[in-house]
Order: structure tokens, then C-alpha cells, then sequence
């Protein structure tokens, strides 16, 4: 309705066809371009110099660009440049990319229009337009922009280039490269928007961490399993946890060095990890303090896989279920607490038996939540060290568990044990030894 009018006003100001206002205005609107800056840019382009706030924007420094500002003319440093397709008012549109610092800040930009933009170019981007993604402003250069190198470059402290680690991405980020190696690979055919397409999905991995990729267009250096380096990248969200895209502008190229996948895995807080939102590859350690129904001995449906209970699947009704062993236990160290879900191997260990030997417990004593409890006394009150991945949704955080090792008894002999093979040849090693024993 609101659209509607605007197209309506727009079309008697402007003299043109209001249908056709109306499809650019919704467009815009749905590439998250603020209403009030939408109509102002239609109303350049069908040539309505009159209106539009008056006068010419002013010179700003980056860090002082807030979402109010209407247009700015700004002079930064390139820090990257990537081009990316996408549809656009009924076509494919290649953009450009990336981000912009002077010595105050930096800003994201998107570039229309093709400017030729290359990594290191100092620049000043007169009339550009300032847009809020996300609660930060955001620099569009478009058609009305006018767009100048600067021969002298000026001085910041921002890096250049897009060079970062798996576990510095995060979604929304443009014009990134990576050295990584693939983890996972396979060849999938979807059907994208110009119908059935193959693509390469699998997980990528570096010395900081691993994440999920799609790969748009398949290079031949991913699906032989790298190691490779992709400059160019953008990261979007993908059930919750960020993925590298790495499309048809993306660079791929073969690289001749070891990569250690997850050597240096990022461990976090509990808390600070449930904050992230959502994270691929994360290690936390805290104490199980509960393990919640629906763990041990269950039945999952045959159709769907979910869990059912009494026989009973909520979508497929009665069906002859699939025994199957899991474990959510409760983890908490303090800063806060998740959900980590053990899948039938990490429950075996922590059972201390198979599926068959649960199903045999379970029938002698004619009730299957003993195998819970036998888990529940195992682990409740032990210290765990957890890797896998983070999704946090409406329910709570949840962390699926591709590790679950016991953590050494107590923290601080931890501490001293890792100081002692530091300091080797002092007594501290052995000191923390009697403090066990103690
Ligand atoms: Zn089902």
C-alpha cells in the first residue's frame, strides 16, 4: 500500500509510467534500500534535478558517516574489491564489493557501477550514497556518483587486501581471501534461478578452524582437495553458521604448502561462544551437569529419522522405529551453558558399550531409561572438552559434537602441567604431580 502511493507521487511528480516506478521502487526496496533514499534516487534518474534535500553532500570522514547522512563525498583507501552477481531488477548485475578506510574508520561499500576499483586505489567518491545494513551505514556508488583516483595515497592503518582466517569470517563479509585445504568435497546439482546447475559444497579448513563452502561455479583445484588459495570470496549466513562462497569472480588457485587443519581451533567461553550466534568450528570445556531426556536408548522413524516416542512419529504415525543411541547433555563453565549432542559413536564411549549392549541392558531391565542413567552417572559432574558445531536458535544453543574428550581433572594442574613442559627441567612439574595426588 505504502509502495503504492510512493509510486503514485513519483509517477504525477515525474511525469512517467507508474507501474514502471513502482517495479524499480520495488526493486530497491527489496535490495534493503531505505524508502526515502529509493524515491530520491528514482527521482534522479527520471531527471527531477529539483528535489532530491538541496545542495551538495558534504565532505566527511568515514568514521563520521552515520545512516542519517543522506550523501556523502568521501576520500578513502580501497582495503578490497570484489566482484559478485547478482539479480537485479530482473537481470544479473555484477557489483563491486568491499571496503573503505581513511585514518578514521572504515566503511563497507557497493559500487553500481564499474569503476574499476582495484585494492590499494585512494579515492573520492563524491555524491556517494549512504544506506543502513545491519545498524551501520554503508556507502552505495552509483550512477549520480562522481568518482575520482587520488594520485597521493593517504595514510592508514587498515591492511589491504581481504587476506583473513576461516575463523576471522564472518557473515557479510566481501572480497576475503583464504588460504585453505578442503575438507569435504562433493558435486551437487541444484536447481538454481537458471534451472539445474552443478556446484561443489563441502567444508574448508586452515590452521584456525573449518567452514562449509559452496563453490558456484566448480574449480578444478577444489575438487582435487586443494590446498588452495581463493581470493575473492564473500561469506553469507547458511543454517546459521557462516559459509564461504567462492563464485565466478572468485580466484582459485592451487597452493604448495601444508595446511593443518584445526591446530590452532579457536576456543572460546561457553557464553562468548552461545553470543557469536553460531559458530562451525569451536572448542569450549565446562562441566555436564545434567544429560536431558530423549538421551540413551531411542527410537528415531524410519521415514524421517526424527525422534518418536511409544512408536509413534508425529508426521508418519505409527511406524516400527530405528533403535539409536544419543546423549544432550547440559554443559555449563560458568559463563554459560549448551546443549552438546552426542551422536551414537561419542555415546557408545561415553556408554561404555554398543547399541547391542544397551538394547540387552534395557530389556533385562524391562525399561530402556537405564541406559540413560548409566550415561548420566558416567559423565554428570565431569569436565569435558567439546569441539563441533555451534547453532543457536529460538530453543536455546546447541553444540553437535564431533569430539567429547574428559578435560584432566583439574584446571589448575592443567595450567602447571602446560607451564612445566615450558619451564622443563624445574621442579614445577613435579610439584603439580603431588598437588594431584593430594
Ligand atoms: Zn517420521
Amino acid at each position: 500500500m505504502e509502495l503504492d502511493d510512493h509510486a503514485e507521487d513519483l509517477a504525477s511528480d515525474l511525469g512517467v509510467d507508474k507501474e514502471e516506478v513502482k517495479s524499480d521502487l520495488q526493486n530497491l526496496v527489496e535490495y534493503s534500500v531505505p524508502i526515502d533514499e529509493a524515491t530520491q534516487s528514482l527521482r534522479r534518474k527520471y531527471g527531477d534535478g529539483s528535489s532530491g534535500g538541496g545542495g551538495a553532500p558534504s565532505s566527511k570522514n568515514i568514521g563520521e558517516i552515520t545512516p542519517d547522512d543522506g550523501n556523502v563525498t568521501v576520500t578513502g583507501m580501497v582495503l578490497t574489491a570484489g566482484k559478485r552477481s547478482i539479480r537485479y531488477q530482473g537481470s544479473d548485475h555484477v557489483i563491486v564489493e568491499g571496503e573503505l578506510a581513511d585514518e578514521t574508520g572504515t566503511i563497507d561499500y557497493t559500487a553500481w557501477e564499474d569503476f574499476s576499483l582495484s585494492a590499494g586505489d585512494t579515492i573520492t567518491a563524491g555524491n556517494a550514497g549512504v544506506r543502513e545494513w545491519d545498524g551501520e551505514p554503508e556507502l552505495n556508488l552509483g550512477e549520480s556518483t562522481s568518482l575520482s583516483f587520488v594520485d597521493d595515497p593517504i595514510e592508514i592503518d587498515a591492511t589491504i587486501g581481504g587476506n583473513a582466517t576461516l575463523a576471522d569470517l564472518q557473515t557479510g563479509d566481501r572480497a576475503v581471501s583464504v588460504e585453505v585445504a578442503v575438507v569435504e568435497c562433493e558435486r551437487r546439482t541444484i536447481d538454481g534461478r537458471d534451472g539445474e546447475t552443478e556446484i561443489l559444497s563441502g567444508v574448508f579448513g586452515d590452521e584456525s578452524g573449518r567452514l562449509p563452502f559452496t563453490n558456484w561455479d566448480p574449480a578444478p583445484e577444489i575438487e582435487e582437495g586443494g590446498p588452495v588459495r581463493i581470493e575473492n570470496a564473500y561469506v553469507q549466513e547458511f543454517r546459521g553458521v557462516p559459509e564461504v562462497n567462492v563464485s565466478e569472480f572468485s580466484i582459485v588457485s592451487a597452493i604448495d604448502r601444508e595446511i593443518d587443519v584445526g591446530a590452532d581451533t579457536t576456543s572460546m567461553d561457553v557464553g562468548e561462544a552461545v553470543h557469536t550466534g553460531g559458530i562451525y568450528d569451536v572448542e569450549v570445556a565446562g562441566n555436564v551437569i545434567e544429560v536431558r531426556d530423549g538421551s540413551g536408548l531411542i527410537q528415531r522413524c524410519p521415514e524421517c529419522y526424527r525422534v518418536i516416542q511409544k512408536g509413534q512419529c508425529r508426521t508418519h504415525g505409527d511406524v516400527d522405529g530405528i533403535d539409536d543411541l544419543r546423549v544432550k547433555a547440559i554443559l555449563d563453565d560458568g559463563t554459560g551453558s549448551v546443549t552438546v549432542v552426542l551422536d551414537e559413536e561419542i555415546t557408545e564411549d561415553v556408554y561404555g558399550g554398543t547399541l547391542d549392549d544397551a538394547l540387552e541392558q534395557a530389556r533385562e531391565a524391562m525399561d530402556q531409561s537405564v541406559v540413560a542413567d548409566t550415561i548420566r552417572d558416567n559423565i554428570v559432574g565431569h569436565e569435558y572438552t567439546v569441539r563441533g558445531h555451534l547453532s543457536v536458535d529460538e530453543y536455546g544453543a546447541n553444540l553437535d559434537a564431533e569430539q567429547f574428550g574428559e578435560s584432566d581433572d583439574d584446571p589448575q594442574v592443567r595450567a602447571s602441567t602446560f607451564l612445566s613442559a615450558i619451564e622443563s627441567g624445574t621442579d614445577d612439574g613435579v610439584a603439580a604431580d603431588e598437588e594431584v595426588d593430594a
